[in-house]
């Protein structure tokens, strides 16, 4: 249920993120080697207090550059670079993100769309949420349905891609074992929604995507406690409101728990509430 779960573009230290060639790519050899450094006893998986530092970041730019610098959570840290150092044969030839992934999107944005987390061999390979796997192919081809994506696929940072007047997050930016991070992982990660959300003061509507995104987003903003519900509208109060919707997962979308004309409702009216459409919604 991770999100391609799972974001973008901007911050990432080194060049990763496309596609390679076999020949640009690092030799496994090498991949492992560096891997298997970064996580031996005695080294850093990253910086511990980098969700302390977020609520002094000034822009987007400064918190999406923060992010994958993390390393609160030795657990998720460990599984990221080790699911990065042995890659599933279909993605041999990419370079993996393996780290922290921030959101991404339109920074005037007026609806904010939250997931769970990235997926393993999603945004976790590709360093963008919602991006290589089905889920972000379900959710970008949403958006794109009601006019709020330039286009319905998410392949890669460098695919073109556009969201007008959207911005795309996450409760947890690392992807998690078995698609479930900790009460405790989840708590530590909060820091860099809140300030996102703080960054983004044009933000009208918020869409949560599943349980665990609802009662992240209910903790950052005025403590939202009403029971998530496919649909439901919460109206918050400082004005904005809290739109649910079940999870883009395989688990939903495939089995017709959501389809893509349920999603359509959902992004329609976020559409009509934060003013970005004035189509009946
Ligand atoms: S889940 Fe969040 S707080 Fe934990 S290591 Fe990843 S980025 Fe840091």
């Amino acid at each position: 249920m991770a999100d391609s779960h799972g974001g973008d573009s901007r911050a990432r230290p080194g060049a990763r993120g496309g596609k390679r060639t076999r020949s640009q790519a690092r030799s496994s050899a090498e991949v492992g080697a560096q891997d298997a450094a970064a996580s031996s006893p005695g080294e850093t998986l990253g910086d511990r207090e980098a969700p302390q530092r977020a609520g002094s970041c000034a822009s987007l730019a400064e918190l999406a550059a923060l992010i994958p610098t993390c390393g609160a959570c030795p657990r998720l840290r460990r599984y990221c670079v080790d699911v990065a150092a042995n890659k599933v044969k279909r993605y041999a030839g990419w370079d993996y993100h393996g780290r922290p992934v921030p959101g991404f999107g339109d920074p005037s944005a007026r609806l904010l769309i939250v997931g769970l987390a990235p997926a393993a061999h999603g945004a976790n390979r590709t360093g963008r949420l919602f991006t290589g796997d089905r889920s972000g192919d379900f959710l970008f081809a949403g958006l794109h349905r009601v006019g709020l994506a330039s286009q319905a696929e998410s392949a890669g940072r460098s695919d073109g891609l556009v969201l007008n007047g959207v911005y795309i997050s996450v409760a947890g930016r690392c992807a998690p074992p078995a698609n479930r991070p900790s009460p405790a992982e989840l708590d530590r990660c909060l820091a860099f929604l809140r300030r996102e959300l703080q960054l983004l003061p044009e933000v009208r509507v918020v869409i949560a995507l599943g349980g665990l995104a609802h009662a992240a987003v209910g903790a950052v903003l005025a403590g939202e406690r009403r029971p998530f519900s496919h649909a439901a509208e919460h109206p918050l109060p400082d004005g904005r409101v809290l739109l649910d919707c079940y999870h883009v997962s395989q688990q939903n979308t495939f089995t017709g728990r959501l389809t893509p004309a349920m999603l359509d409702v959902v992004l329609s009216r976020a559409a009509r509430l934060s003013g970005l459409s004035s189509e009946p919604g």
